[in-house]
């Protein structure tokens, strides 16, 4: 299989490492939205978010703060966005899973996003239909 990302961890490709252990790497991504923007990847090859074992979701998540920690503090920034593309519409290019940091700083943020409107009912129509996949239930006469 071909996977820049393991390629990365076996030491094939090269990569700016700033964090290893037994199961999680972290580099510098190659096209920065902004100086530091950093990856931190599981080293077991996962192709996205829902097939992360919940094992690996934690040693992810630990790391993940950690490295946003020092990723904001060595560039200054005033604050970050933490970034999962999961799948192709949503932008994923390397089906490896990772997270991205993005280091931000005041007034450099430009996102234009399309914000949508519920119209009258719908809202709860999305909602039981999320509920509806994760078995749960709420009554609008609950609580
Ligand atoms: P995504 O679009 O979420 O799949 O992000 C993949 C990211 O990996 C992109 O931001 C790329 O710039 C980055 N990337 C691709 N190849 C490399 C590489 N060899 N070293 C570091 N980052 C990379
Ligand atoms: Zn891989």
């Amino acid at each position: 299989m071909d996977c820049i990302f393991c390629d990365i961890i076996n030491g094939k490709s090269e990569a700016e490492i700033l964090y290893e252990d037994e199961n999680i790497i972290s580099f510098l991504d190659i096209r920065p939205l902004n100086y530091g923007h950093t990856l931190v990847v599981p080293k077991k090859h996962y192709d996205n978010f829902l097939s992360l074992t919940s094992t690996e979701l934690n040693y992810l998540i630990n790391g993940l703060q950690t490295i946003s920690r020092a990723v904001e503090k060595s560039v200054n920034a005033d604050g970050f966005n933490i970034v999962v593309n999961s799948g192709k519409a949503a932008g994923q290019t390397v089906f490896h899973f990772h997270f991205h940091i993005i280091p931000r700083f005041t007034n450099d943020f430009s996102f234009s996003p399309n914000f949508k409107k519920y119209s009258n009912g719908s809202m709860k129509e999305f909602a039981d239909k999320i509920r509806i996949e994760l078995n749960t239930r709420r009554d609008s006469t609950d609580g």
